[in-house]
């Protein structure tokens, strides 16, 4: 059998083929052992009117290999493209994806001189399935959408992550004091797992507060773990603290496949000068010559990269007059890492990898097979309405009931104005009118819900949505309105 991991490799656009071209040439002067498929993706099959970039055939080979080193690729403005990596980690299931960002001070210039930290983002939920609507002539929708198991699975690879990796804190930034639900059960979920991790240290900020911090005093992270929006947003900040977008890499990783890529994009106005920096796709590289296992030749490119930097030998994105020494293009680059394999960095920090500290050995099941007992209690109907008051509206509402179902209250834009509403608040078009049991002894039963609807179209209401409310063991499972 052969002693070759295979792998699939696709060499982008913009500076992409120069970067992967670099890396590729460094990763194999180490000795890495690859037998590499090289597929075509992005902007050329986008032209071709493929919508989402990638062709079948390309599927077909990461089938096989279930490692993709990928280059940066360009999503032509405009024609309804979709984003390929957001395609990608959807359909190979990817759903953690990981970030270190840090400082390589004095080489390399930063205002953060010490930050060493690894950032772990939810890649698959949140805002990012694109169920989007508009609902009224006012109003668009965006929903957020963050699961039990998901959730589970991305703080558990995060604990995991920082147990087999040395690292001594975790630190979980959501917004739960805004999205009691959605950010509520991260937070809950934080805690109930991180039990099971007694010897790292835990902390949850809001995350406004969080990125604040990270923004003035990276130093004190270790591991961040996050939603998938805050984490696109913090992951680039944090890893243009460090010095330069050049810099970072990054890995997608999901149960059966990995990707790993540079988190910079195709920069095309480096494109063909010789001029881009590799190291981003190069420390991507290391992440999967970690995950293929191939920890030694991780650790002599990591180290030869850092002795690079360390040497003052710069591409132009990061060379400063004084710090850096030469100042080289991607190619020259390329060669001096290669010239220094097998060395070591003097002052930074030199790495090794080894089977210990980097194997997630076990994902135990997640626990969220919890039976629930799931009760109808009402209904949240939004109506598309523009002929009055709050109160005119309540006022014609409250006379549309069923035998179980009255109207509660009416929000809009989240603010309750029906009963007892401010004149002062603002409303649109879009109003969210509550209706909920009647006794609590009474039993709800979607008929009921139909019969309701139907009066209130009878009615001539024009209903845009509507949410069900339930109450899962006794706990309701929506939130009040503001001022309710
Ligand atoms: P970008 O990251 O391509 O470039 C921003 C700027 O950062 C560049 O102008 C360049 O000056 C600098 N830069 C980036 N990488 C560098 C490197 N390796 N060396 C030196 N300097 C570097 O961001 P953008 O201009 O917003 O996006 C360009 C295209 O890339 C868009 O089509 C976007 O959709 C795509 N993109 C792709 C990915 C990906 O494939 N993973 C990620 C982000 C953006």
């Amino acid at each position: 059998m052969s002693d070759l991991t295979p792998i699939t490799v696709a060499y982008g656009n913009g500076i992409g083929p120069e970067i992967m071209e670099a890396t590729l040439k460094i990763i194999k002067a180490a000795g890495a052992k690859l037998d590499i498929e090289t597929i075509v993706i992005g902007e050329e099959v986008y032209l071709r009117g493929n919508n989402a970039g990638i062709e079948p055939s390309s599927w077909d080979s990461l089938r096989r290999t279930k490692v993709f080193l990928k280059s940066p690729v360009t999503t032509p403005q405009g024609g309804g493209f979709k984003s390929m990596n957001v395609t990608i980690r959807k359909t190979l299931g990817l759903f953690a994806n990981v970030r270190p960002c840090i400082s390589y001070y004095p080489y390399i210039e930063t205002k953060h001189t010490s930050m060493n930290m690894v950032i772990i983002r939810e890649n698959e939920e949140d805002l990012y399935g694109g169920i989007e609507h508009r609902q009224t002539i006012e109003v668009y929708q965006c929903l957020k959408l963050i699961t039990r198991p998901g959730s589970e699975k991305i703080i558990r690879y995060a604990f995991e992550f920082a147990r087999n990796n040395n690292r001594k804190k975790i630190s979980c930034f959501v917004k739960d004091n805004i999205m009691k639900m959605t950010d509520g059960l991260f937070h809950k979920l934080f805690d109930e797992i991180g039990e099971e991790y007694p010897e790292i240290e835990k902390e949850v900020l809001i995350v406004d507060i969080g990125a604040a911090r990270m923004a003035t005093s990276p130093e004190i992270f270790d591991v961040i773990v996050l939603q998938n929006l805050y984490g696109d947003i913090l992951s680039d900040v944090a890893a243009m603290m460090t010095g330069s977008l050049g810099l970072a890499g990054s890995s997608n990783i999901g149960d059966n496949f990995a990707m790993f890529e540079a988190i910079h994009g195709s920069a095309k106005d480096l494109a063909g000068k010789n001029e881009a920096n590799p190291s981003g796709l190069l420390l991507g590289a290391v992440l999967m010559l970690n995950h293929i296992k191939q920890y030694d030749v991780a650790t002599n490119v990591h180290n030869a990269l850092l002795k690079t930097i360390e040497d003052g030998i710069h591409t132009c994105d990061i060379y400063r007059e004084g710090t850096s020494k030469q100042k080289v293009g991607t190619r020259e680059y390329a060669d001096a890492i290669i010239a220094r394999l097998g060395q070591k960095p003097e002052t930074l920090k030199p790495v090794l990898y080894n089977e210990k500290i980097i194997t997630i050995k076990e994902k135990p099941e997640p626990k969220s097979k919890i039976k629930f007992v799931k009760e109808l209690v009402g209904v949240d109907l939004f109506i598309d309405w523009n002929n009055g008051t709050p109160n005119d509206l309540g006022d014609m509402l409250k006379r549309i009931q069923t035998a179980n179902l009255k109207l509660e209250m009416i929000s809009n834009r989240g603010t309750k104005v029906y009963p007892n509403g401010f004149p002062e608040t603002f409303c649109t078009d879009h109003w969210r009118c509550r209706y909920i049991k009647k006794n609590k002894t009474d039993r709800i039963k979607h008929p009921e819900i139909i019969e309701l609807l139907e009066k209130v179209y009878d009615h001539g209401f024009d209903f845009i949505k509507m949410e069900l409310l339930y109450y899962f063991n006794g706990e309701a499972g929506f939130t009040k309105a503001q001022g309710q």
